[in-house]
């Protein structure tokens, strides 16, 4: 496939995920955005732009450094933050959500803890990464360190972010660590939740591994 061609269909593929975000719960208005990594390239939803009218023509293609390559619109202002995620995961894609029961979770905990085992998918208990102000390097580092093993962070009075090997990975994964800040904070209504042990999410990883080879070798 031409570079073009894949830069096309990245496009296409964030303009179809920007008309879930609102209807999903994830993001109000036009906060909140999603990127996908090609080849050098990041393709990333522009600032400001209500996300159910966005279309493929209005997305940003920077390079990883932050170049303007083809920008339409002014690219999102958590730019540094992907970039920073792309330089240093191996993240193909990378959603950015204000989520309302991550945001509640982050203003008053320092982490989400394991209720449910489904939380391997983010590698473990999730990390509050501190406040810094949106869009600046700061959050950007602040985040990074947050992510140490981990694909996803939430962010203090602000929000989450994830990544992923796929646009379709990263935004799973967001739809379900806000279902799993949910399941918290529903758990807490009765009592002090049971919290997973490091033995027994191992124990989950090390199963969802074998499963996975089992599928390949069906195939
Ligand atoms: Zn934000």
């Amino acid at each position: 496939m031409s570079i073009r061609t894949e830069l096309q269909s990245a496009r296409e593929e964030l303009a179809r995920y920007c008309q879930r975000l609102a209807a999903d719960g994830l993001a109000v208005g036009a906060a909140g955005n999603l990127s996908v990594r090609v080849g050098s390239r990041v393709v990333i939803t522009p600032s400001g732009l209500d996300y159910g009218e966005l279309t493929a023509g209005e997305m940003c293609v920077v390079s990883l450094s932050g170049d303007e390559l083809d920008a339409p619109e002014a690219p999102s202002s958590e730019l540094p933050l992907h970039l920073a995620i792309y330089r240093t995961t191996e993240a193909a894609a990378v959603v950015h959500t204000h989520s309302a029961e991550v945001v509640a979770l982050s203003v008053t905990r320092a982490e989400l803890p394991a209720v449910h085992y489904a939380i391997t998918s983010m590698g473990g208990p999730v990390r509050v990464a501190a406040y810094a102000r949106f869009g600046s390097a700061g959050l950007a580092a602040a985040v990074l360190s947050a992510l140490d093993g981990r694909r996803a962070a939430i962010l203090q009075n602000h929000g989450a972010v994830c990544y992923g090997a796929s646009l379709a990975d990263a935004y799973d994964r967001a739809v379900l660590l806000e279902w799993l800040a949910r399941v918290y904070r529903l758990a807490r209504c009765y009592g002090a939740p049971r919290i997973l042990t490091d033995a027994e999410l191992a124990e989950v990883s090390a199963e969802t591994r074998r499963l996975r080879y089992g599928e390949r070798r069906r195939r």
